[in-house]
């Protein structure tokens, strides 16, 4: 479940430990599963890719982001951008959004 892992794609992060750690950047896919997400600009990692001439591929080294352990990152609040915990809570019409737990700003759109 991605509830469990805080943050979701399209959110603002802070990495909060490990090689990158201090960076800010946007969550561009989560991994529920493994727990892991990967970032934008952060835990970039050299890929090796053999040229593939039918599906347009050259080959070489191609920087791409690497996963990240999710309890390395802590979720950016996009309206008083600062760190925080994500707080649920219902609407009056039953549908359930996130908060920031600081401002309580809803970060769902
Ligand atoms: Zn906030």
């Amino acid at each position: 479940m991605a509830w469990r892992l805080g943050v979701r794609k399209g959110d603002q992060v802070k990495v909060i430990g490990g090689r990158d750690k201090g960076k800010r950047g946007r969550v561009l896919s989560v991994n529920p599963g493994k727990d892991t997400c990967t970032v934008e600009h952060v835990n970039m990692v050299k890929r090796h890719t053999r040229p593939n001439p039918a599906k347009q591929i050259k080959g070489g080294i191609v920087e791409r982001e690497g996963p990240i352990h999710a309890s390395n990152v802590q979720l950016v609040c996009s309206s008083c951008s600062k760190t925080t915990r994500v707080r649920h809570q219902f609407l009056a019409d039953g549908s359930k959004v996130r908060a920031c737990q600081r401002c309580g700003a809803t970060l769902d759109h």
